[in-house]
């Protein structure tokens, strides 16, 4: 993962590590590569100066040119920087409810029917909640199945009502249901397209709309890189969702949306999904994300 980033940052920090003196050239050059690194990995041309500029701003002056070792100081810098810009804090995840209602959404072939089972799974066994997977995919069977294997698999039940052509319905039968089989948590998987379309977008937002979830999880494939933003850009303006599932991050992802999704559409990256095994699913940190990209 970010593997390119990693190299052309370590490379860019070359000329300011080990050495005792350094001019405001070196920190300059250092700033131009790092722009450059960012702008490979994917990050729009805006983004990538912005940040820079904060960089500047910060490494300006007798600071890093009189720190004892400048390089080191240059690395907390950005650090600090990448950490900011992937959201700073921790985001906050609320599954609590009676029950609570979590809507997952995103484009087809994004990862939302893997997601939908790691999170139940998740949920379930570090947080004790009991959740109940609904099938809201109407048009593909076979998602439907999908998820009654994974269902099966992690020992979650799947609700799926394979004659009813209704997303919303089911939605909300799903949860009219949760109560008698003792659930309180829905993860409803929605049908996604392979783009942006108007049909899916008016069934998500009747879906948020009929049963009011306290979580709507937009789920982004982090391979797409600018296409991810610009997604995410279309589905926050119809969902206004709460927050940020990126997935194939155990891919040779470049990291351009894990850099600037939060910066574009202002929610929080939340999960992030880093295989096709049930238990292949980490909270997001952005400190230590930005850590791991600095290597
Ligand atoms: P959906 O159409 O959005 O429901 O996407 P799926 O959940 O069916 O995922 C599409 C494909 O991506 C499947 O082959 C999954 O096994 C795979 N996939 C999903 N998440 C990950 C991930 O984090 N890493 C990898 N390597 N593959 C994933």
């Amino acid at each position: 993962m970010f593997n390119n980033l990693q190299d052309k940052l370590e490379s860019a920090f070359k000329n300011l590590k080990g050495q005792a003196r350094i001019t405001e050239l070196n920190v300059a050059s250092t700033i131009k590569e790092i722009r450059r690194a960012l702008v490979d990995a994917d990050v729009n041309y805006k983004i990538a100066k912005e940040f820079t500029d904060k960089i500047r701003e910060k490494a300006t002056g007798e600071k890093v040119l009189n720190a004892i070792s400048p390089g080191q100081l240059m690395v907390k810098i950005v650090k600090d920087e990448l950490t900011e810009l992937m959201g700073g804090e921790e985001a906050v995840f609320n599954a609590k409810g009676n029950p609570a209602v979590i809507l997952i959404a995103g484009l087809q072939g994004s990862g939302k029917t893997t997601f939908s089972g790691k999170l139940a799974n998740y949920l379930k066994s570090k947080k004790g909640l009991s959740p109940l997977l609904v099938a809201a995919d109407i048009y593909r069977p076979a998602a439907m199945e999908q998820l009654r294997v994974l269902g099966e698999q992690i020992g979650v039940e799947v609700y799926i009502e394979p004659e009813n052509k209704d997303a919303v319905s089911i939605a909300k039968n799903a949860i009219a249901e949760s109560k008698s089989r003792n659930k309180n948590v829905i993860i409803i998987d929605t049908a996604g397209r392979l783009a942006v379309d108007e049909q899916m977008m008016t069934e998500v937002a009747d879906i948020k709309n009929a049963v009011n979830p306290q979580e709507i999880l937009f789920v982004v494939d982090s391979m797409t890189g600018q296409d991810a933003v610009n997604t995410a850009k279309a589905f926050n303006e119809r969902l206004d969702f709460s927050g940020v599932v990126l997935t194939k991050l155990d891919g040779d992802t470049r990291g351009g949306a894990a850099l600037s999704i939060k910066y574009t559409v202002n929610k929080p990256i939340k999960f992030v999904s880093n295989g096709e095994k049930m238990d292949a699913l980490d909270v997001f940190y952005p400190e230590r994300m930005a850590q791991r990209i600095l290597g």
